[in-house]
């Protein structure tokens, strides 16, 4: 039976495969096809053959191969009488290839979905930004491996590191921009001198230059779908005037400071209607203006806040207490920063007026 290699361009795992099998020339050798043809990753049929219902899955004589780094050493092997082998001459090029290939695995594309998922977690990160942090890290510990020379990944000769690699630089380009409000994109900042020399150089080979090519296409057309504009920061931006919180929050004019960390400031009402009146407030409004502006990005903060209340009211021994959060004119939202209203110290009454 002829292989087929269920995967999609916009894949940044199933791309290291396609790298090999063009590189190779095996496209007469493995079809390519989309999951769609047999009724999308999540039809009777594919979970059949992958019961995670996830892309890439190579199916072959031997069995179904539901993972990118077994598929593509399962091609190397298979097609190890057809140049380029991927596997370096030397002992140590061949160690620093699969320890490039095994960082990305464990590292990055564990997380790499904070990119372009709607919704965190991505790996063991909660919010999008400790994941994109997180990924820039990793691309720093992956730099350190890579060969002074190059010109590949590890030195002169082609690995299965410069395959698994390259595709996930190609979302890093394209999507990493997305998330620098304000700041100048510097890929040599983000990417190291050396990688950058390589990424740009390994687009010269027709083979790795067809998948750059698959993958922006398919970017591009996310783009036009507007699949990011429910992302924080790749889509969804703040771009509302800044309120008389933001000049507390810098301390522009005072105000009376409860409690404050990395996140929330809290302070007390100037026209409190309680007599414990405080207000608790994202330090990044972030979109916030209202809590209808809430995407999943924010749920994290929106927690933060809520137990920041909790604990405010212990730490004050409140017997009891009002949270409030007025979103918009009809609810009399006066001040266009999330806040949430800590009422304390009286009977409160019941409906709220
Ligand atoms: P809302 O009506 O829900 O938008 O609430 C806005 C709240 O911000 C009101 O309760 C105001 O009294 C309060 N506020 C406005 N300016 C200040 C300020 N400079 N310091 C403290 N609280 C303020």
């Amino acid at each position: 039976m002829t292989p087929v290699l269920y995967d999609m361009p916009a894949s940044n795992n199933g791309a290291r495969c396609r790298v090999i099998i063009y590189k190779k020339r095996l496209e007469s050798d493995i079809l390519i096809k989309p999951p769609s043809d047999l009724g999308g990753l999540k039809s009777e049929q594919y979970l059949a053959l992958n019961p995670q219902g996830k892309m890439p899955l190579l199916v072959t004589e031997h069995g179904n191969i539901p993972e990118s780094d077994t598929i593509a050493r399962y091609l190397v092997d298979r097609f190890s009488s057809k140049a380029p082998s991927f596997i370096p001459s030397t002992l140590e090029a061949r160690m620093r290839s699969d320890l490039l290939c095994r960082l990305h695995d464990m590292y990055i594309t564990t997380i790499q979905g904070c990119m372009y998922n709607a919704e965190p977690p991505f790996g063991r990160f909660g919010s999008r930004a400790a994941a994109l942090a997180e990924l820039r890290q990793q691309l720093k510990h992956l730099l350190e491996h890579v060969d002074e020379a190059g010109p590949y990944l590890t030195g002169k000769e082609l690995s299965l590191a410069d395959a698994t690699v390259f595709p996930t630089i190609i979302f890093i380009e394209h999507m990493l921009p997305k998330f620098i409000d304000g700041e100048t994109w510097d890929p040599e900042a983000v990417l190291g001198k050396k990688m950058l020399r390589w990424y740009r150089w390994i687009q010269s080979d027709p083979s790795f230059k067809a998948v750059c090519k698959e993958i922006t296409e398919a970017l591009a057309g996310e783009e036009v779908n507007e699949r990011w504009k429910n992302i924080l920061h790749a889509g969804l931006r703040d771009n509302d005037a800044p309120t008389i919180f933001d000049r507390i929050i810098q301390r522009q004019i005072p105000s009376e400071v409860v409690m404050e960390d990395e996140d929330v400031l809290v302070f007390k009402d100037i026209h409190p209607q309680a007599p414990l009146h405080l207000l608790i407030i994202p330090k990044r409004r972030d979109g916030l203006t209202q809590l209808r502006f809430a995407s999943a990005d924010h749920q994290e903060l929106l927690g933060k806040m809520l137990l920041t209340a909790g604990k405010i009211a212990k730490e004050q021994n409140l017997r009891g207490y009002r949270l409030v959060i007025n979103d918009g004119s009809d609810a009399q939202q006066s001040v266009f920063h999330l806040h949430m209203h800590l009422l304390s110290g009286r009977q409160m009454r019941w409906p709220p007026g």
